[in-house]
């Protein structure tokens, strides 16, 4: 079985700050934030990079983004705006190898690239 450390937030062997979870994902948030708002959403199905998701699991990421934005429309982000991320593999930064979306919000984001 896939064991990274949202593997473990999942199973609740390590503290998280879990700001939303139903049986589909969870949502926490980042022990490093790059925003005032920095939340990770992590399907609870093990897939470790978006190069690793097959079409019938398009939902999956689907429900991500869903989440996120309910999220950011319930704490009153949606109008002054948010950006979510999902990093794939090393030239991205990616660090966690279970698929997560970032929803970074808050203030003002610098734009991104290299
Ligand atoms: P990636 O670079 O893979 O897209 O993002 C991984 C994210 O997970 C990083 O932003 C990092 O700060 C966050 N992270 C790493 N370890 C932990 C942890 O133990 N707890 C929480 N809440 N976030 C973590």
């Amino acid at each position: 079985m896939p064991d990274t450390i949202f593997h473990k937030i999942i199973r609740r062997e390590i503290p998280a700050e879990i700001v939303f979870e139903d049986e589909h994902l969870i949502a926490f948030r980042d022990i490093a934030p790059q925003a005032p708002v920095h939340v990770l959403f992590v399907p609870k199905t093990d897939i470790a990079t978006l190069n690793d998701v097959l079409p019938d699991q398009a939902a999956i990421v689907g429900r991500l983004a869903l989440a996120a934005a309910d999220y950011a429309k319930q704490q009153g982000l949606d109008q002054d705006g948010y950006r979510i991320v999902m990093n794939c593999n090393g030239h991205a930064g990616q660090t966690v190898f279970q698929i997560h979306l970032h929803l970074l919000a808050g203030a003002p984001l610098g734009r991104f690239g290299t």
